[in-house]
Formats: C-alpha cells, structure tokens, sequence
C-alpha cells in the first residue's frame, strides 16, 4: 500500500447525486476490483476523517486511469470533490481491502444497495477483460427508483455482451412496472429465491451501507447459505 499524487482529469455524472472522478496518478496503481483506496485532501493529517475518506475503485484495474465514485452529500469532503478542476493534484492512499473476487466463485450472486455498486461495477469491467464467459453472475441491485440507478448504461451494455453469462434485477422501493423492468420492494429471501436455482451452490457479495449489509446478511442467512459463502463489505460511514 502506497500513496500516490494523481491528477484530476475528468468528472462523470452518473445519477443527479452521484459523480464519478478520474485522476491520473503519477505510478501506476496495481489494485484488485473490490478493493478501495483512501483520498486524501489533508494528506498533512491522515487522522483527519472528514478530509480523508475510503472511496472503492469503480473502474477495471487494466485501466491507465483511476476512477472512483461518490454520492455526493453537503460534507466538506463532497464539496472538496465537486470543486476539483482538471489538473489538480490529490494523494490516493492505496489499494486496501481484501474483498476481492476469490479464484474459484464462478457462480455470483450480487446484492448491493446504492452506491455499493462501486466494487461490484469494478469486478464486471475486469471479467470484461479478461474471462466473463466461464462466469454466471445474477446481480440484485436496490436503489430507490431508476433515476438513482448508478451505472445503469454499463450494466446494460454488458447484460447484451454477456446475456448466458449476467443477469441483473433492479429492486427498487419506487417503480411503476408498466414503465420499467423492475422489482418493486427490497431484495427479499422470496424475491431471491424466485430467482435463483440451486442457491446452495452459490457465492453471495455483499456491498452497501451498514444497514443494508447486515439486513442482506440476514436474508442470506435465512435463505440457507453457508457462512463461508457469503462475503461482505460495509461502506462505514453511510
Ligand atoms: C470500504 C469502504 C468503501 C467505501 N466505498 C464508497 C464508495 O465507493 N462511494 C461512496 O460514496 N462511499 C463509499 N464509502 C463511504 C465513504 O467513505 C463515506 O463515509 C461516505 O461517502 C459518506 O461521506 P460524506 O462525506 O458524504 O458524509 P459525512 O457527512 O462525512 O458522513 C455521513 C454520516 O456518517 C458518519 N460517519 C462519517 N464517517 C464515519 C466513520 N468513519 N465511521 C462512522 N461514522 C461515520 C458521520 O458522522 C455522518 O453522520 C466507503 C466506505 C468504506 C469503509
């Protein structure tokens, strides 16, 4: 784990409250999809929790870029974010984490909320390059409607690159089923079961707020999963 200065080089948008930010750093960063890095806007203070913050590589680690996302709230760090011009320099703390995809889970099933789709987007773009077809991957995404679906195009595309391979399902808390492919409610054992055949063979990734996390671990608990099939990263902090 190093830190590295990188410089700014591009915002994207990706819901009304979720940006993406892409610096280019001066070495490059060999990091694993699903880990995350540390931005550190007082680099003088690594103590300083409001200017330092986790943030999870929302890109493929082939890239010559790094990308991570945020959503963005009215916290100093935010407006930090919002306010970078192309050009400026940060320090990226980094890589950390170990809930990385593990050499033998060919068979995934994903259950993020909101902004936990970070890793999960990141280990997608890797398969992309290197082996998505010896993988059957289901993902179950909750966000609260399909404005605030994250990354929505990518996922499309690659469901249309990988349709024997990805499969996703957008739950959301509010969605008129006539105008969007979605599940209404929260992900839930019976929604996952409907789903899912063979549940006991599968490997469960979990990412998300706290909150969410344990009430996924629950549901994965109740569905009969063994423990050491389900894995989980909690975004501390939400
Ligand atoms: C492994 C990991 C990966 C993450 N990946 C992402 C990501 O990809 N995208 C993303 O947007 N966020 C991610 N987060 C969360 C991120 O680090 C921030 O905590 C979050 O974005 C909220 O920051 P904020 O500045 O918007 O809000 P703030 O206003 O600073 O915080 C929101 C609330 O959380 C509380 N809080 C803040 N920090 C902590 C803490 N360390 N422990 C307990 N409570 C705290 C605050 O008191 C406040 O009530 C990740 C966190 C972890 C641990």
């Amino acid at each position: 784990m190093q830190i590295v200065k990188a410089k700014f080089i591009e915002k994207i948008e990706r819901t009304a409250t979720v940006c993406s930010f892409r610096f280019a750093p001066q070495l490059k960063v060999f990091f694993k999809a699903g880990q995350f890095l540390q931005v550190l806007f007082n680099a003088e203070n690594l103590m300083d929790r409001e200017l330092n913050k986790f943030l999870s590589y929302s890109n493929a680690p082939q890239d010559d870029y790094i990308e991570v996302t945020k959503r963005l709230s009215a916290s100093k760090f935010s407006d930090k974010l919002r306010n970078l011009k192309i050009g400026d320099e940060v320090s990226l703390k980094g890589p950390l984490g170990n809930c990385v995809l593990a050499p033998n889970h060919n068979e995934i099933v994903f259950l993020i909320g909101g902004i936990g789709v970070t890793p999960c987007i990141s280990m997608l773009l890797d398969l992309a390059n290197n082996n998505f077809s010896d993988y059957e991957i289901n993902i179950f995404y909750a966000n609260r409607n399909e404005q605030e679906i994250a990354f929505k195009n990518e996922f499309d595309e690659l469901v249309k690159k990988y349709p024997r391979n990805l499969r996703i399902f957008h739950i959301l808390s509010e969605c008129n089923i006539s105008d969007f492919d979605c599940i209404v409610g929260m992900i839930r054992e019976d929604v996952i079961a409907q789903k899912i055949k063979d549940i006991h063979s599968k490997y469960f990734y979990i990412f998300g707020p706290p909150a969410m996390v344990n009430a996924m671990k629950g549901v994965c608990n109740n569905l009969g999963c063994p423990k050491d099939k389900v894995i989980s990263e909690s975004f501390i902090g939400y």
